[in-house]
């Protein structure tokens, strides 16, 4: 703990701060300009050459589930056949959203009004617990080790009650640990027994799936495969997205699942459209060429957001690490780093960080209802502010830390 004397000199430095008026931005995981701009080409396709390899018009309605090579170029990502792919709208997330009501209103989860409860690892994505709480889904914390989720855990819940239906997972550079799950843990999710039958489904956000920081980038076994091999086939959603590759805004959203779901998202998914924006799919397209492409483009991102990467941990290290304050990771990839402090002291940093202008993603966000048991973990966020402005809101956050722990 720090002594007295270090809270004179902390009080005096951080009201320094607050004189400069600082008004910094970190609380979401958004690409900065710097990033966008690597995919501005999208600006101008398809241009005028809008038919699709089939002739298909792209202009006109049709085609509910993805032009050929949309699907074709996106399947790597996923690891998957192109014929188990679905390419959305703009958004992965409201691909989620629609596949938890489809499973609610007319699939396999039919009648089972309020009693649907979600494994849910911790910390996790707020959004994806928004969507439980707004649906009156219960959440069940289980812990995200180094590893993944804590398996003896999600298979004791999963086992002895069947209204656990589902479970999300981030299973590549989690959102926000970083953490990629190991084949032994990819293994028992496909494989363990679970009380809800064949109506158990994990969603499987692969959100980050080629978001490397490095260039000794994590592996992530095949989960379709592997529930395949073990004789649950349909237990898992597959789902991704062009966020974080080219504009959040105006990308594209995908998901894959076993041919007997895929069969019925599309079904249910012809009731709500007639089919996505195809010459978004072929500006898409045309932009990468293939997956060569898109390899070389998450390249050229990397390499601007791992100084961003390197300035937080540097400072974390500098700042904190003499005081024993705090454990953070060094992620290989995604979007995001995550503090764990002192129990007790996150919602007091995130405050203190505020009313000296640097905004962070709320205290409690990564847990489920908002509510961190032990208020510690807080989501760094180093993608969008430029590296000047980054640099000093992590001293700002640093600063915030070692006060909050004084007090
Ligand atoms: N899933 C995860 C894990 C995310 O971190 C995010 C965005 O931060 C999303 C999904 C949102 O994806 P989309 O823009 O495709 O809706």
């Amino acid at each position: 703990m720090l002594s007295n004397l270090d809270k004179a000199e902390l009080l005096q430095q951080y009201e320094q701060i607050k004189a400069k008026g600082l008004s910094l931005d970190m609380s979401r995981g958004k690409p900065g300009s710097d990033v966008l701009d690597f995919s501005n080409g999208l600006l101008d396709l398809p241009g005028r050459d809008y038919k699709s390899a089939n002739g298909f018009d792209c202009r006109n309605y049709g085609i509910l589930d993805g032009i050929p090579e949309a699907k074709a170029l996106f399947a790597p990502i996923l690891g998957v056949n192109p014929d188990n792919m679905i390419i959305g709208g703009n958004s992965s997330l409201q691909m989620m959203y629609d596949a938890i009501t489809r499973e609610m209103l007319v699939g396999s989860w039919k009648g089972k009004g309020g009693n649907v409860k979600f494994i849910c690892p911790v910390p996790g994505y707020d959004r994806h617990f928004a969507i439980c709480e707004s649906l009156g889904i219960e959440m069940l914390n289980v812990p995200l080790n180094e590893n993944g989720p804590d398996m003896d855990k999600v298979e004791e819940l999963v086992a002895k009650d069947e209204s656990v239906k589902g479970m999300w997972c981030i299973p590549m550079y989690s959102n926000p640990t970083g953490t990629t799950y190991s084949d032994e843990v990819v293994r028992r999710l496909s494989k363990m027994n679970t009380a809800a039958g064949e109506s158990f489904r994990i969603f499987w956000d692969n959100a980050y799936a080629i978001h490397h920081l490095t260039d000794t980038p994590d592996m992530l076994l095949n989960i379709l495969d592997e529930c395949h091999a073990a004789g649950n086939p349909d237990r898992v959603y597959m789902f991704a997205s062009t966020s974080k590759i080219t504009f959040p805004g105006a990308g594209l959203a995908v998901m894959a699942a076993s041919d007997k779901n895929a069969a019925f998202v599309r079904k249910n998914m012809g009731f709500q459209t007639i089919g996505g924006d195809k010459l978004n799919q072929l500006r898409h397209v045309r932009f990468f060429g293939d997956y060569n492409g898109i390899t070389k483009h998450m390249k050229q991102l990397g390499d601007v957001l791992k100084p961003k990467f390197d300035a937080v941990l540097e400072i974390l290290e500098r700042e904190l690490t003499p005081h024993g304050l705090g454990k953070w990771h060094n992620p290989n990839g995604g979007y995001f780093i995550s503090f764990d402090g002192n129990p007790g002291t996150a919602g007091r940093t995130v405050a203190l960080c505020k009313d000296a202008g640097v905004v962070l993603t709320g205290a409690g966000a990564t847990f489920p209802y908002g509510n961190d048991p032990e208020d510690r973990n807080i989501r760094i966020a180093p993608t969008f502010p430029p590296l000047d402005e980054l640099r000093a809101a992590m001293e700002v956050f640093c600063v915030s830390v070692k006060l909050a722990n004084c007090e």
